[in-house]
């Protein structure tokens, strides 16, 4: 069985030591162990790390560019040009509400935290055209954050039915949702989809204002897609 010195201690870390205790430490050697000691053992290891290189190639490789879409999800075919250009109009309309969503400042619990976190300069959702409005009668999104309960529910439906529309929800956490931790409790609404229609849905006690925000681009996709002229055109 061969053996191989090892040097515990590096020159530096050494001079590092010996200014500390105003002498030179000596170096020590302890063997250690060979796993393979003929060369055969050496030929197989060789082989295997050969056999690796295509895997590690495709892992360094740079990706492949990803297929450009076209920014419209309409994308015909057109019976007409008064369709194509309905689509357009659609497309501008879609652009102009999910760039500016003004969500409802409608905090009931804990999840509310997070919700004004989602809303500060760490995530800072002005970028993408979101600024909380204390007014229902302004805002075209409510975000219902937190616990639900009887008491509160008729208020919420009110607010609901005080905003303009086109007007969409998202019920963010699991007490909105479906009544979390309290939904055995008497006083506790199961699930905010019993009062007012929900758009989308945030996972999570409470979610992560990084959940809310994922949360909110959903519901930008979800914009990017409404065909009110094309609907009324058809009509
Ligand atoms: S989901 Fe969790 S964090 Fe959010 S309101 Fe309910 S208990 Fe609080």
């Amino acid at each position: 069985m061969a053996t191989i010195p090892v040097l515990r201690l590096s020159g530096s870390f050494n001079r590092q030591l010996s200014t500390l205790f105003g002498r030179q430490l000596g170096t020590t050697s302890a063997p250690i162990q060979r796993t393979h000691t003929n060369k055969k053992d050496d030929n197989v290891l060789k082989s295997t790390s050969s056999a690796l290189v295509p895997y590690r190639n495709q892992s360094t490789d740079v990706a492949p560019a990803p297929e450009k879409k076209p920014y419209s999800p309409f994308q015909g075919p057109f019976s007409s040009k008064a369709e194509y250009a309905l689509t357009r109009l659609d497309d501008l309309l879609n652009w102009g509400r999910k760039s500016s969503m003004w969500p409802m400042t409608f905090g009931l619990a804990c999840c509310a935290v997070e919700m004004m976190h989602f809303a500060g300069p760490r995530y800072d959702m002005d970028r993408f055209g979101v600024v909380f409005r204390a007014s229902p009668r302004q805002s075209d999104v409510l975000i219902v954050a937190g616990t639900l309960t009887n008491k509160m529910a008729p208020a919420l439906r009110k607010i609901y039915d005080q905003m303009p529309e086109p007007r969409w929800v998202i019920s963010m956490g699991s007490c909105a949702n479906g009544g979390g931790y309290y939904h055995y409790s008497y006083a506790v609404v199961r699930g905010c989809d019993r009062v007012i229609p929900v758009d989308i849905y945030v996972p999570g006690c409470p979610p992560t204002a990084e959940a809310l925000l994922y949360g909110v681009l959903q519901l930008q996709k979800k914009i990017k897609r409404m065909s009110t002229m094309q609907i009324w055109y058809r009509k």
